[in-house]
């Protein structure tokens, strides 16, 4: 394998990054243009984001306090977005993946992550955001870098708003009519996924997931009890997964109920429920995982393809 500092230099890598500039600069206008304020995300704290899916939180000690580093800053955003309104961040986050995520090519081991959050919005106006974000982001790289998208041969086209919108059930009978063993209230499994997403030419959001499948975060719709508020997107062509979001459960009851649920301990998130207690207005957002954006307006076959200095599970590097 080639040494780090000698792969940045060769003309793919070269394109890559500069493509990821222009997309780095489109994510922020756009938000900008849509009256969202930036804010600096802390890196450690004494909670994290528990919805991590079999991934591993790392921990640190701080002057003698357990400290997380972020594996998202989901439960900070809740809290800027009670002042500010619309707020999103740009933050690197740590999930120790299980060794077997490798075969995906798309998980990271430390990854960036745009998180955005929308106060007194619901699910559909998240939804609204990521996917004109993405259409946004893919009108800039196709006027601003079309000679580094033609160096890496891939053809892109801007993804027509809106995308389509499958329900988790009706996602969950696709895969099953196709052999595919899936229990309703499961997360889809990796190879479901990627084939799912292969069945696709346009992005498309996957919508109310059960409440078995997802942490405590993610809103009950008291409509309908069992069903969550909430959405991945999908990359199409195998890419698979691009955003997770929803709306927020934010009041205290019924976010200790959710958490009794999931297996946390309400006595772990401290400041967190105190807010709560105090109360912060509803909200909805997402978080969009940078490298993976990279990797697919790309075509990239791997995600480490798509990060200067990637850490991919397992493999110590630097
Ligand atoms: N915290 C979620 C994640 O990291 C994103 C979100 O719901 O905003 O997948
Ligand atoms: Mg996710």
């Amino acid at each position: 394998m080639l040494k780090r500092y000698k792969t940045l230099q060769q003309p793919w890598m070269k394109s890559v990054l500069l493509i990821q500039d222009e997309i780095l600069s489109a994510l922020r206008d756009f938000l900008r243009s849509e009256g969202f304020i930036e804010i600096l995300a802390p890196i450690i704290g004494p909670v994290t984001d528990p919805g991590i899916r079999g991934a591993q939180q790392v921990t640190i000690n701080y002057y003698g306090a357990r400290f997380k580093i972020m594996s998202s800053m989901i439960l900070y955003k809740q809290m800027a977005a009670a002042s500010l309104k619309k707020v999103f961040a740009l933050s690197p986050n740590i999930r120790i993946e299980p060794l077997e995520t490798i075969a995906t090519g798309r998980h990271l081991a430390e990854f960036r992550q745009l998180d955005v959050e929308n106060a007194h919005a619901n699910y559909y106006d998240a939804m609204s955001i990521a996917e004109r974000l993405l259409a946004y982001t893919c009108k800039r790289i196709l006027k601003n870098r079309r000679n580094e998208l033609q160096f890496l041969e891939r053809k892109l086209e801007i993804p027509k708003v809106p995308f389509k919108k499958l329900t988790y059930q009706e996602a969950v009978e696709m895969l099953k009519a196709e052999g595919f063993k899936i229990k309703y209230g499961e997360e889809i499994p990796w190879d479901a996924e990627r084939f799912l997403s292969s069945m696709f030419e346009q992005p498309f959001f996957i919508i109310d997931y059960p409440l078995s499948a997802r942490g405590f975060y993610d809103r009950e719709d008291p409509e309908r009890p069992g069903i969550l508020r909430d959405f991945d997107m999908y990359y199409p062509e195998g890419y698979g997964e691009a955003i997770s979001g929803g709306e927020r459960e934010h009041t205290f009851k019924a976010v200790v109920e959710r958490m009794r649920l999931t297996g946390e301990n309400p006595a772990d998130y401290g400041w967190y429920l105190e807010m709560l207690k105090d109360g912060i207005p509803p909200s909805a957002g997402f978080g969009i995982g940078v490298e993976r954006l990279t990797r697919w307006i790309c075509g990239l076959k791997h995600v480490w393809d798509a990060v200067p200095f990637p850490k991919v599970p397992g493999i110590v590097s630097p």
